[in-house]
């Protein structure tokens, strides 16, 4: 159970190891199930799933899915065990990259007039899939560029709401991205619970309307969260019936947070996602020749 991890990143959106070079990271940290969830973008995949597979580690098809909820909030949901390739997700999530180019325009635009020059190709030149450039490129761009010392900072100073840098965006809907996750196939886990900036009751508004919409999980371990946020959450899954997913939510080496390929244990009052996932994990020992 410890070394389970469902949410992590590679350079297919804003991670910064290629997806077969996270997920041979992960092995030899000695996992047993990983899912690669990049952002808005299923594209590492492939060459994830197949590392797993050589690596003699179980795989699920994951996706991380940004959404406006509630007019002002931008949170995260996680598809896991979802196909790839199903038409209504492929579009779906092809919809939300095609904004984030122009996005990233005006955010550069918004830092020349706080006084910083050249932002947008900067951060371009380190976005191994352009269409995905994402704020994370943009701080990444900054450091290196001796701008600002880490990419905590430049979040604080920049890249969060009301700072220069910052650009409101229109996501998918909590809706559409739940939609999506079911038809191709996937169970929909509510990211990072932890890291919204909302009290009880809004997370409970959001957790009813996450449900109505066919939402089935809640990450309870993540690396974002602290003990307290784990044990909170955990009394919510249990409380709302909802499957609990771990994940370290990886995204490079150096940049904080936890590494990939291994979490802490879910509270045993949790009943784990990957329980009601087994039909959809990529069995490495199935593809191990006799
Ligand atoms: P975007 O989808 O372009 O808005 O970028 C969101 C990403 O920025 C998240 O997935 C994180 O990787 C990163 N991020 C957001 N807030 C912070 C923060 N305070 N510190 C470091 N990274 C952050
Ligand atoms: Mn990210
Ligand atoms: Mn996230
Ligand atoms: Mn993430």
């Amino acid at each position: 159970m410890a070394s389970i991890d469902l949410h992590f990143h590679s350079t297919a959106s804003d991670g910064g190891l290629a997806p077969d070079e996270v997920v041979r990271r992960a092995a030899a940290r000695d996992a047993t199930l990983l899912a690669l969830t990049d952002h808005d973008c299923t594209a590492g995949l492939d060459a994830a799933r197949a590392a797993a597979c050589a690596a003699g580690v179980d795989f699920l098809d994951g996706v991380e899915i940004s959404v406006t909820w509630n007019e002002r909030h931008t949170i995260h949901i996680v598809g896991l065990g979802i196909d790839p390739a199903q038409a209504q997700l492929s579009a779906g999530l092809k919809s939300i990259r095609d904004g984030r180019i122009e996005r990233a325009r005006q955010m550069s635009a918004s830092l020349e007039k706080a006084g910083i020059r050249g932002v947008f190709d900067g951060a371009m030149a380190l976005a191994a899939n352009p269409e995905m450039i994402g704020r994370t490129h943009f701080a990444r761009h900054l450091v290196q560029s001796g701008e600002v010392k880490d990419v905590k900072t430049v979040f604080r100073k920049f890249l969060t709401a009301g700072k220069p840098g910052y650009v409101p965006h229109q996501w998918a809907t909590l809706d559409d991205a739940v939609a999506w996750i079911r038809a191709a196939g996937g169970m929909a886990v509510i990211a990072h619970p932890g890291r919204y900036d909302m009290g009880r009751t809004l997370i409970e508004r959001l957790i009813n309307d996450f449900k109505a919409a066919g939402g089935e999980a809640l990450e309870v371990v993540s690396g974002s969260h602290s003990l307290d946020d784990m044990l909170r959450f955990a009394i919510f899954a249990d409380k709302h019936q909802l499957y609990a997913s771990a994940g370290s939510d990886f995204h490079a080496p150096g940049e904080g947070g936890r590494d990939v390929g291994s979490t802490t244990a879910l509270p045993p009052i949790c009943r784990p996602v990957w329980d009601a996932l087994a039909a959809r994990i990529h069995r490495a020992a199935a593809n191990v020749q006799e």
